[in-house]
């Protein structure tokens, strides 16, 4: 037997040798080396092995050669994904004629799990066997290529792996053809462009300002605001920097890690503050590298205020905000939308008003987009500075600051720092009912809607920036009574997108992640190419480790470990005391502890879909053990501006196929199986277990499209497919998500923890396609004839056997 040695080498002699050589599907071999006469390596797809001897996804060719005494075969592999192009000494299995194995070499990707040759899973393969089932696999074990994806009927391209200068040229030319770019314009503008858009259309805006919270927990409260603030549409949303809480660091409360967050996972425009207090210039480009690869665009330039009473120049930093704009814009041409901060009264270091103005005028022709201006408490006060800003030749947009007050405390603390003088009037107000802050709120909401309606009539402002101070509750009033705050239930495709620009074009994504898009982002957030139009022609996507998910923002958002216990049960008593928490969580009855099961390790939020439509077949399957974690009804082109299952540009029209997906019995498995054979040319399905034994009648490398539109004047857009190679990876977060999530919260080895384990072990995953959308679902009859099977007396069932 010949053994892969360090490194993945095989040492060679010089008699001819016959190997069977294999290495993982995700890889695809670039060379030979040492020495090892040159040798042809047959195509992954004529290598083909028999299905059950193979699992794990390990590609096999069969190789004679020979060497000199000293030579050794090694292979460059060559990662083979459209997402993450990468070589590496890899490993390979390497039998002989004999058909022993020797162990891979280490490989620093994850491991598909691998048998030995003859060895496969007996009950699945077996039951495939019985009911007929087109095909028994592990993961696809040969590439998927354009040809395959994107040229029906094409000729076979080259390898993208092994041409690296074809990449660029394939994938303009895939962008071309399937890109959907124009499908909501302000996905693919820039800040500036977005602004003059608007202000051509005479459409106002508005923005929101937050600060990082000191504490963990505020973090993740301010986070899950954004989501709820997104909703009512800001042109932005902005976030300050403040040099005492490590603005630029990594840490959960920083500036830039919230600012991340805002862009990536909850998709909003973002600028982040930035100022030159307490920074060297290599600081500040460091922070401005780092804010790129974070995705953020926009910056707002800003010198910062003094530690102490006089402002002191850093040494080795910069002295004002100008120095900070021409720096970004010397560095990072013209990568960043730069914004400036405008005093309407002046700032208070200033010599004058005037050589205030002056230094402004110097930032904007330094590369300013748009101005922000100070708190002010008078419309006048505004309007006479645009006027002065506009006499001296500054055009672009000025953004009033909107302060609301909303306490007597926070608007002292603001005059101290801004340096500003209340007006009298306001005084007079406010003193009175200092002590309640209840009314101290109202008057703050009152007195910003007539300042805010004053400087809408004055035609001076394109939109409005509001210091929230994390309050969001009030500034959701005052646009609400502005009639700024248009909560539009339609979403722009069936998934939230992320704001980050790499992403821009993207437009397909699997099914699976349905409910936890959070949780794709992250583990697509190394990707600099994003599958569009059909899954584009990734064939074997790089998603991030699963261990990686468990970042900060993710864990801090999903409820307390006691929260989840009342939920999911304190003590697990049997199979069927997990069924009752799945019901729970669909009918939003209370548990038996009075609590309402809001999340479950799969769905991030309280379920979603139109009840009426799938609530009750989903509570009488999940009573019998079918768990189901995703679903789906058909549509047959329904109005894009439906209000449930709605999505797109208006004057549209979506489809969507049946889906359904769900953890179950083997039991439940093997008659499913048996049901499925009526349904052949209906239903593609997957079916799964934790060791990654597939059974599927589904094309191995063909993604499904399960939800479709059709817009006017446009493409066919088709956002969600059910994708056989992400299933793979999908699976193993659902598999870990019963442990991970729902076991850890019991004792080591307890019932409850046992009861989660037998089930994380035995259960299959199972994905169900109805591919006749214009017709009745019959996934619910799938599953009828299944419990049907199920219920049959023992005898009855073995007849059917023999049959
Ligand atoms: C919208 C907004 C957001 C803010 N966000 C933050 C924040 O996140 N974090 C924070 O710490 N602070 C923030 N601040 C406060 C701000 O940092 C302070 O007001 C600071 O004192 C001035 O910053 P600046 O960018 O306006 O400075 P600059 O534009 O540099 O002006 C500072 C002073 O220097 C003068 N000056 C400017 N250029 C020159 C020149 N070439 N020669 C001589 N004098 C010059 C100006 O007249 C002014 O008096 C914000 C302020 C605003 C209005």
């Amino acid at each position: 037997m010949l053994q892969a040695g360090p490194g993945g080498a095989i040492p060679l002699e010089s008699d001819p040798v016959t190997l069977n050589v294999c290495w993982p599907h995700l890889y695809q071999p670039l060379q030979s080396l040492a020495g090892v006469p040159s040798f042809h390596l047959p195509s992954a797809a004529a290598a083909a092995p028999q299905p059950s001897l193979w699992s794990g996804g390990f590609v096999p060719a069969h190789l004679s050669l020979c060497g000199s005494p000293s030579s050794s075969l090694k292979l460059l592999l060559c990662h083979n994904s459209a997402h993450s192009r990468h070589t590496r000494w890899g490993s390979f299995l390497c039998f002989s004629s004999a058909g022993s194995v020797s162990e891979p070499a280490e490989m620093d990707h994850p491991k598909p799990k691998v048998l030995p040759a003859g060895h496969h899973c007996p009950s699945l393969g077996m039951w495939a066997l019985e009911a007929g089932s087109v095909r028994f696999s592990v993961p696809p074990s040969i590439s998927r290529n354009s040809v395959m994806v994107n040229e029906p009927g094409g000729h076979g391209g080259p390898n993208p792996c092994l041409e690296g200068s074809s990449i660029g040229r394939e994938s303009s030319k895939v962008r071309s053809r399937c890109s959907t770019r124009g499908l909501k314009p302000e996905r693919h503008e820039r800040l500036r462009e977005k602004m003059r858009r608007r202000m051509e259309s005479g459409d106002k805006w508005f923005s929101l300002e937050f600060f990082p919270p000191r504490l963990a927990e505020g973090a993740a409260d301010l986070i899950s605001g954004f989501d709820q603030m997104r909703a009512g549409g800001p042109l932005f949303i902005d976030v300050t920097w403040h040099p005492a809480g490590d603005p630029g660091s990594d840490k959960e409360t920083s500036s830039m890690t919230i600012a991340g967050i805002a862009v990536n996972y909850c998709g909003l425009e973002t600028v982040l503050h930035m100022t030159c207090c307490c920074q060297s210039q290599e600081k500040i480009t460091c922070h401005l590298h780092k804010a790129k690869r974070l995705g953020l665009k926009n910056i707002l330039a800003l010198r910062g205020d003094p530690v102490g009473d006089q402002w002191k120049e850093e040494e080795g930093g910069f002295c004002y905000a100008l120095d900070l704009v021409k720096h970004i814009r010397s560095e990072f041409g013209d990568y960043f939308d730069i914004g400036v901060a405008g005093y309407p009264k002046g700032h208070p270091d200033a010599g004058s008003f005037e050589s205030d103005l002056k230094f402004l005028k110097e930032k904007v022709s330094a590369g300013a987009d748009f101005i922000i201006t100070q708190l002010f408490f008078e419309a006048d006060t505004f309007c006479h500075f645009v006027k002065a800003c506009s006499e001296i030749g500054i055009t672009c947009p000025i953004l009033p600051g909107i302060f609301l007050i909303q306490n007597y405390h926070s608007l002292q603390q603001l005059v101290k720092l801004s340096k500003l003088e209340v007006p009298q009037q306001i005084k007079d107000k406010i003193e009175p009912i200092k002590d309640n802050d209840a009314a101290i709120c109202n008057y703050g909401i009152d007195q910003a809607v007539s300042l805010c309606q004053t400087l809408l009539a004055s035609g001076l402002v394109p939109g409005l920036h509001f210091y929230t101070l994390n309050r969001t509750m009030a500034a959701i009033q005052v646009l609400k009574r502005l009639g700024m705050w248009t909560e539009d239930p339609r979403r722009f495709l069936p998934w939230a997108v992320s704001a980050h620009p790499k992403r821009w074009e993207e437009d397909v994504r699997p099914i699976f992640w349905a409910s936890r898009p959070k949780s794709y982002i992250y583990r697509t957030r190394e990707w600099d190419e994003f599958p569009k139009g059909r899954w584009g022609n990734s064939s074997s996507p790089a998603f991030g480790e699963l261990k990686d998910y468990y970042l900060f923002y993710l864990k801090s958002t999903s409820p307390k470990e006691e929260e989840l216990l009342k939920m999911w049960g304190e003590e697990l008593n049997s199979e069927e005391s997990v069924f009752e928490v799945f019901m729970h969580y669909l009918s939003g009855e209370p548990n038996r502890n009075g609590c309402k099961v809001t999340c479950l390790p799969w769905n991030d939020k309280p379920l979603a879909t139109d009840p009426s439509l799938m609530k009750e077949k989903l509570l009488w399957m999940n009573r019998r053990g079918v768990l189901t974690i995703n679903s789906q009804p058909n549509i047959n082109g329904q109005p894009s501006s439906h209000p449930v299952l709605g999505w797109g540009p208006s004057g549209g029209y979506v489809f969507q196929k049946a889906y359904l997906e769900f953890f179950t019995s083997p039991k439940t498995v093997k008659a499913l199986l048996q049901v499925l054979k009526k349904y052949e040319f209906r239903v593609n399905y997957h079916i799964v277990d934790v060791k990654g034994e597939n059974i599927t009648n589904a094309p191995e490398l063909q993604p499904n499209a399960v939800t479709w539109g059709i817009f006017p004047g446009r493409e066919i857009i088709q956002p969600t497919v059910v994708d056989p190679v992400s299933f793979m990876f999908w699976k193993d977060e659902a598999f870990a998500l019963w442990i991970k999530q729902w076991g850890k919260l019991y004792a080591e080895a307890s019932p409850s923890q046992e009861i989660i384990r037998y089930i994380h072990d035995n259960y299959f995953l199972v994905n169900l396609v109805d591919n006749d959308f214009p017709l009745d679902n019959c996934l619910w009859q799938v599953i009828e004839d299944t419990f049907e099977l199920l219920d049959r007396p023992p005898q009855t069932d073995r007849d059917m056997e023999a049959t």
